[in-house]
């Protein structure tokens, strides 16, 4: 695509003065710009032109070049590619002249005089969020606990009371008059511009220290530790973090705490796997007692409990301890338990001797041991009824 003049993209003579490039250009940017113009792509064209255009104008040297070259003068240097300013660069380009503020919002352009409006309010300093892992078992988990920790944290200087200052005093910033802010005003091709920022002396308290405490360099914050008691509700989920408010580290010049965040882990246990609420416990039977039916006991979280097995048990029954889970964290379901699920397998003798042998070549003889096509099939849609 051949180059417009840039002159003429916008629409200035060739002898325009520095101000009526500057001018030109903000009438096009504000007319082109994509958030005036959403979708629109000759717009946006027209707005990198522009941009383009600008940035080679406004500046003496460029311009000169341009005026005995032409715009092959800045592809041959390779400072645009040949492919134009990408919109990135124009952003950045406004955002620089707009005190580091971008070009959001540029749709209520008027106000731009204005901005940061209001007082800002006081700052103060939050301490650090500090981060603990925490194991539970799965009893902890199930019945809620509540342990100490020994927290390694900033703490408030007790030298000082976290003020900072050796005597107590403070005193009025110079550099803001205790507003915390200062105003920068801009001169800029879109007028003048007030800018807002935190003062960079006091870093915004508006107040600074004359004599600084020794204990804490003026901080108001040493390492220490503290003991914190933390509730652990029942229901907890591996990965789950739970935040106490206020229990992490101090911060500087008596300002608010950082937040204690414990990440929670699950111990496994060694029996009872867990299914989110559900718990699993995979048992063992003998061959005997699948057929025999048997009395067994089994391990719950509350303790063991007696299950019956019926006669004639099939191996992958299950079996269902209702309430015998883990109760549910939260929600409208706070409390209540899941269930514990036995798996129940049947143990096959992997090894016989010769007496073992004889009897269980007698078991195949009666006919009654093996499945006919109609109990193969009543087995199989009990399972399938497992799992639908
Ligand atoms: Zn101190
Ligand atoms: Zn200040």
């Amino acid at each position: 695509m051949a180059k417009r003049d840039y002159y003429e993209v916008l629409g200035v003579d060739r002898s325009a003065s520095a101000d009526d490039i500057k001018r030109a250009y903000k009438k096009m940017a504000i007319k082109y710009h994509p958030d005036r113009n959403p979708g629109d792509k000759e717009a946006e064209a027209k707005f990198k032109e522009a941009a383009e255009a600008y940035d080679i104008l406004r500046d003496p040297d460029k311009r000169e070049r341009y005026n005995q070259f032409g715009p092959d003068a800045f592809n041959a240097d390779g400072s645009y590619g040949g492919q134009g300013m990408d919109m990135n660069d124009i952003f950045s380009m406004f955002g620089d002249l707009f005190g580091g503020r971008g070009f959001s919002g540029f749709g209520d352009f008027g106000g731009f005089g204005d901005f940061g409006g209001g007082r800002q309010k006081e700052r103060v300093y939050k301490g650090q969020d500090q981060r603990l892992k925490v194991e539970l078992n799965l009893k902890e988990i199930v019945n809620g606990t509540t342990k100490k920790f020994r927290v390694k944290k900033h703490v408030q200087c007790s030298h000082c009371h976290g003020t900072g200052s050796k005597d107590g005093r403070l005193e009025t910033c110079p550099t803001c008059h205790g507003s915390g802010t200062v105003i920068r005003q801009q001169q800029s091709f879109l007028g003048m511009m007030r800018t807002q920022s935190p003062c960079p002396t006091c870093h915004g308290e508006g107040k600074i220290i004359k004599n600084k405490c020794e204990q804490c360099s003026g901080e108001g914050i040493v390492m220490g530790e503290e003991i914190v008691e933390v509730n652990f509700p029942a229901g907890m989920v591996e990965g789950m973090v739970l935040n106490v408010p206020g229990k992490g580290g101090a911060g500087k010049h008596a300002g608010v705490n950082g937040d204690l965040q414990i990440i929670i882990v699950e111990k496994k246990d060694d029996q009872l796997i867990r299914e989110e609420n559900n718990l699993i416990y995979n048992l063992v039977i003998s061959v005997p007692q699948a057929i025999l039916g048997a009395q067994v006991e089994v391990p719950t979280v509350d303790g063991n409990t007696t299950i019956t097995i019926q006669p004639g048990t099939q191996p992958g029954t299950v079996m269902r301890l209702r309430g015998k889970g883990i109760p549910e964290v939260q929600g409208m379901y706070k409390g209540q338990r899941g269930d514990e699920i036995i798996k129940i397998n049947v143990y096959v003798p992997e090894t016989l001797n010769r007496e073992e042998k004889e009897l269980v070549q007698k078991m195949q003889e009666c006919e009654n041991f093996s499945p006919t096509d109609s109990i193969k099939e009543k087995i199989c849609r009990k399972f399938k009824s497992y799992f639908n």
